[in-house]
């Protein structure tokens, strides 16, 4: 009876740490994959829109060769802090999708209120003024957005949502850096 439970126990921890990612300590990739999946389906039945903002760090790989490794990862913590600090409803999801690239899935969400959050986050993480250098526009960690906005319907499919979310992060990266672009699909 003893061992069952402390199986159990073991068994329910190791759970807790298979879904989580161990430099930021928010869900790790797999995770995140489950919940946007399961988020897709939730809103085709219920005809809800779903938003996807993928976003990522600019210029990271300069701050990791200039100010250490070790910085990039307390400044990755930071970052993944702040970001899941600004996403208020108990329905908004954050996760690492990879590298210095986050991912935030907000469901019930139309496309005025997901680009009001991505400002948001994009703010936030600049008032941190965390110094880098030689990071552009300005001297601080700053990050790109891409959002996309569906109300998914059985002719659509994730892969359209998560590619067009990621044309978009380009798209902010090859404006200048530190902004949101945004598109609603249909
Ligand atoms: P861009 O503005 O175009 O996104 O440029 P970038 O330098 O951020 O992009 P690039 O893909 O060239 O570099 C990403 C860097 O992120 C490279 C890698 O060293 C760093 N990185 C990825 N994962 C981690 C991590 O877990 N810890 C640390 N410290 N660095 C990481
Ligand atoms: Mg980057
Ligand atoms: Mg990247």
């Amino acid at each position: 009876m003893k061992l069952h439970k402390q199986l159990k126990k073991a068994n329910k921890r190791w759970k807790l740490l298979s879904t989580i990612d161990e430099v930021t300590g928010i869900p790790n990739r797999r995770c995140f994959d489950n919940k946007l999946k399961r988020e897709w389906n939730r809103c085709l039945r219920e005809g809800k829109s779903l938003t996807l903002i993928l976003l990522d760090i600019d210029k990271f790989k300069l701050y990791n060769d200039n100010y250490g490794h070790l910085q990039g990862d307390n400044c990755l913590r930071k970052v993944a802090k702040t970001l899941s600090s600004v996403l208020k409803r108990s329905s908004d999801f954050i996760g690492r999708f990879g590298g210095e690239e986050f991912g935030v899935v907000l469901a019930n969400s139309d496309y005025d209120n997901a680009m009001e959050v991505a400002e948001q986050l994009r703010k936030h993480i600049e008032m941190l003024k965390i110094t880098h250098e030689q990071s552009s526009p300005i001297p601080y960690i700053t990050i790109s957005l891409g959002s996309a906005t569906i109300t998914p319907t059985s002719n659509t499919r994730l892969e359209k949502l998560i590619n067009a979310a990621d044309q978009k992060l380009y798209q902010a990266k090859d404006r200048g850096r530190n902004q949101v672009c945004a598109v609603r699909m249909f």
